[in-house]
């Protein structure tokens, strides 16, 4: 849809009445959420080969402990964190693994290796690996441990290994956690079904989390486009007598899910420049992530499958599948209807996913959503970028309060020092907005990532 068919709202110039009371900025994109926020999540069936990643999350992939030939149990622990900021995988089936350290392609086009299981075809498929606890005894160290040992990351995309945002960083204190269920991407509506129907695994996973962090209150915050999960969750919490739990409605507007937005929309608070959520006391976890705490730590379990939102105009059964890690990708396309030759696939949201070159990968444990579009109906406009008429659509949606148009300019000229030095290149963290609402194209998102890569790049050769 080009710029000039789109309603004003969506490109930030007419801020609505209530808008004030959030973050500044942002935009509001169609969600094409109807797709898929009423069908219930249902499981995919079990492909015969899987490919588990032993890199899945930001930190040190995986150490494998099988080895060619074995059998495994579905649940089984397949390799060990590689560090403290590392998480293990589970084996998702039970099969017979059929190498080890394969090297595999992941979504952003690197190479990692990773273990392959042939799936038993006459498996009933029941996870057996198994050890029951009782929470309510544990120290909060042994529950930061247990959640280790599940292999949990953050499923809300970044994957990064959530035992280490469980306990308060050494001289700071965390008074609230926020779970966040924004969940503002188009298309997504992989935890607001886990909100509906996974809402005492949610609550028991705050609870744990709340024991770990000694945050004595937590607000879960969901965009009011999702008032059946924000009217579910507050009966849940009146029905368990959570006192310290509250559950509040947030202006729909994108990105209201990065955590700094969301910290601004419910406590009012700014994360300073460069900081984290626990600067300001607070510790931000996304909702699937709380919802499968609070579900695998108590029966002992490994993180072996996720739900993922499958979606978009090229598929004819979008939906919400809970789908076993390492499930190769042309097994779910397969399973949900997806056209033949897609324009483009998606993995994550259409603002902040990844387009992606090859179909020779697997689902891992930080794929929130699958999109698939036509040649025609592809989410942003493949017209040339033309140049800047100075219009600042671009610096009325970006949330951080930056100058993207000059930092196009800059970036168009490899500026990246001037960038980051006198236009805070490095507080950008690359929603989308910018990009969304420029009419003449420009990919200023695209431009800004290649400069932060740049001096990135350039730290790390220096140091
Ligand atoms: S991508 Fe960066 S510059 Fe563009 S709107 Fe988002 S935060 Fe602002
Ligand atoms: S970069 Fe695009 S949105 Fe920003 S001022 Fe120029 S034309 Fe307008």
């Amino acid at each position: 849809m080009s710029f000039f068919n789109q309603p004003f709202t969506q490109k930030g110039f007419l801020r609505l009445p209530w808008q004030s009371k959030s973050f500044a900025n942002g935009i509001h994109p169609e969600d094409h959420k109807e797709l898929t926020e009423r069908k219930p999540i249902r499981r995919m069936p079990f492909s015969n080969k899987i490919i588990v990643p032993l890199s899945q999350s930001i930190g040190a992939p995986a150490k494998p402990i099988v080895s060619k030939g074995q059998d495994v149990v579905r649940g089984e622990p397949i390799a060990e964190a590689g560090g403290f900021v590392s998480a293990p995988v589970h084996a998702p089936v039970t099969g017979t693994v059929a190498a080890v350290d394969e090297l595999v392609s992941m979504p952003n086009g690197s190479k990692t290796p990773a273990i392959l299981i042939d799936t038993w075809p006459s498996s009933d498929q029941t996870v057996r690996y198994l050890q029951p606890r009782d929470t309510s005894v544990m120290s909060a160290d042994d529950l930061v441990k247990a959640v280790q040992d599940a292999g949990v990351v953050g499923l809300g995309g970044a994957a990064f290994p959530t035992h280490v945002k469980m306990k308060a960083p050494k001289g700071k204190t965390i008074k609230t956690l926020v779970a966040n269920g924004c969940e503002c991407e188009p298309y997504l509506t992989c935890d607001h079904r886990t909100m509906l129907e996974y809402t005492d695994n949610l609550l028991r996973g705050l609870q744990l989390a709340m024991v770990t962090s000694g945050a004595k209150k937590a607000i879960i915050g969901i965009e009011d486009n999702k008032m059946d999960a924000v009217e579910k969750i507050r009966q849940s919490i009146v029905a368990r007598q959570l006192t310290n739990i509250t559950c509040e409605a947030v202006p729909t507007c994108y990105p209201q899910g990065a955590e700094k937005m969301l910290l601004k929309s419910l406590l009012g608070l700014e994360v300073p420049a460069g900081g984290i959520p626990a600067d300001i006391g607070c510790a931000v976890f996304n909702v699937g992530t709380l919802a499968q705490i609070g579900e695998l730590v108590p029966q002992g379990r490994g993180l072996i499958e996720r739900i993922v939102t499958v979606s978009g105009p090229g598929v004819s059964k979008p939906g919400n599948y809970i789908i076993s890690l390492g499930t190769p990708l042309p097994f779910v396309l397969e399973q949900t209807g997806a056209i033949d030759n897609p324009g483009m696939i998606i993995l994550g949201g259409p603002m902040m996913g990844m387009s992606i070159a090859t179909r020779d990968i697997a689902t891992t444990k930080g794929i929130t959503g699958i999109l698939v579009f036509t040649p025609e109906q592809l989410p942003n406009s493949h017209e040339p970028e033309m140049p800047c008429i100075g219009c600042r659509a671009c610096v009325e949606a970006c949330p951080m309060l930056l100058n993207p148009s000059m930092l196009g300019k800059l970036a168009d000229v490899n500026r990246h020092q001037e960038m980051m030095d006198k236009f805070h290149l490095m507080n950008c963290f690359e929603c989308g907005c910018c990009s969304n609402s420029c009419p003449a194209n420009i990919p200023l998102t695209q431009k800004i990532r290649v400069a932060k890569q740049s001096i990135r790049q350039k730290a790390r050769s220096a140091g």
